[in-house]
C-alpha cells in the first residue's frame, strides 16, 4: 500500500518571517491530522532552519528543492546534499522542469543529483515531465522514457523501492492548465511500468508517483481518485496556508 505524499514546493518565495508564518498556519492546520498520507514542504534553502524549528515534532516534513552531487567542494553557490541532511531534510527535489530549462539541468546531472541525494540518506523527488511542443508532437512518452532511462539509471535494489518520481507536464507548471485526471493517469501508468522494466515489478509498485502542475483545491481530489497518482507536487497553491490546507484535505 503506499502512501500518498503531499509536497509544497515553495520555489524562490518566501523571507524568513514569511515562510515562519506560513510553516506555523500549516502546523495549526494540519499537524496530527493524518496517517494515511504525508505532508511534506520545501522551502528556499535559507528559510530551512526557521521551518525545521517551527515543524519539529509535528507530522510535517520538511525538505530541499534542490543539491549538489558531491558532499564537500569547491562548487561556489551549491548546496550539498548532507548539508540538507544536517537541517533535518527527509526529502529533496531533483531534477525540476526549471532547473533543466533555466540551470541547464540535464538527465545525466539529474541522475549524479539523485545518487548524491541518496547517499546523504535523503530520498529523492526525482522530477520528469515534457513540454508542451514535445506532447503536441507525440513525443510524451518517449521523453518520459529517455528521462527514466537516464536520469534515475543505477539505483540499487533498495533504493528503487524508494526513490519518488513526480510527473511534472512543463506545460502545466504554473500555467494554470492541469493535465486532465485521464492524462496524467495515461503516464503515471506508463512510468510505473517503465520502471516495473527498468528495476522490479516489486519495485515499481512500492514506489510514489506524485503529480505536479496547478494542483488546486478544486483538481486535487479528482486526480487523486486514479490508481497510478499517488499525491502532488504543488507549487503556487503551496504557498498559503489555506489553499495547501485544502490540497492535503483531498477526498477520494
Ligand atoms: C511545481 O513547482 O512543481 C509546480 C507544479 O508548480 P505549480 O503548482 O505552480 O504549477
Amino acid at each position: 500500500m503506499r502512501k500518498p505524499l503531499i509536497a509544497g514546493n515553495w520555489k524562490m518565495y518566501k523571507t524568513l518571517k514569511d515562510a515562519r508564518a506560513l510553516a506555523q498556519a500549516l502546523r495549526k492546520d494540519i499537524d496530527g491530522l493524518f496517517t494515511d498520507r504525508e505532508v511534506l514542504v520545501c522551502p528556499p534553502f535559507t528559510a530551512i532552519p526557521a521551518v525545521a524549528e517551527a515543524l519539529s515534532g509535528s507530522t510535517i516534513a520538511w525538505g530541499g528543492q534542490n543539491a549538489h552531487w558531491e558532499k564537500q567542494g569547491a562548487f561556489t553557490g551549491e548546496v550539498a546534499a548532507a548539508m540538507l541532511a544536517d537541517l533535518g531534510c527527509r526529502y529533496i527535489i531533483v531534477g525540476h522542469s526549471e532547473r533543466r530549462q533555466y540551470f541547464t539541468e540535464t538527465d545525466a546531472t539529474v541522475n549524479k543529483r539523485m545518487h548524491g541525494v541518496l547517499a546523504a540518506g535523503i530520498t529523492p523527488i526525482v522530477c520528469i515531465g515534457e513540454t508542451l511542443e514535445e506532447r503536441e508532437s507525440n513525443r510524451t512518452l518517449s521523453v518520459i522514457e529517455r528521462q527514466l532511462n537516464k536520469g534515475l539509471v543505477g539505483l540499487s535494489a533498495a533504493a528503487s523501492a524508494v526513490v519518488v518520481i513526480a510527473y511534472e507536464p512543463v506545460w502545466a507548471i504554473g500555467t494554470g492548465r492541469t493535465a486532465t485526471p485521464d492524462q496524467a493517469q495515461e503516464v503515471h501508468s506508463f512510468i510505473r511500468q517503465q520502471y516495473g522494466k527498468i528495476y522490479s515489478q516489486s519495485a515499481a509498485e512500492q514506489i510514489r508517483i506524485l503529480y505536479g502542475g496547478s494542483v488546486k483545491p478544486d483538481n486535487m481530489s479528482a486526480l487523486m481518485k486514479q490508481p497510478d497518482i499517488d499525491g502532488g507536487l504543488v507549487g503556487g497553491a503551496s504557498l498559503e496556508a489555506e489553499s495547501f490546507k485544502k490540497i492535503v484535505h483531498y477526498t477520494v
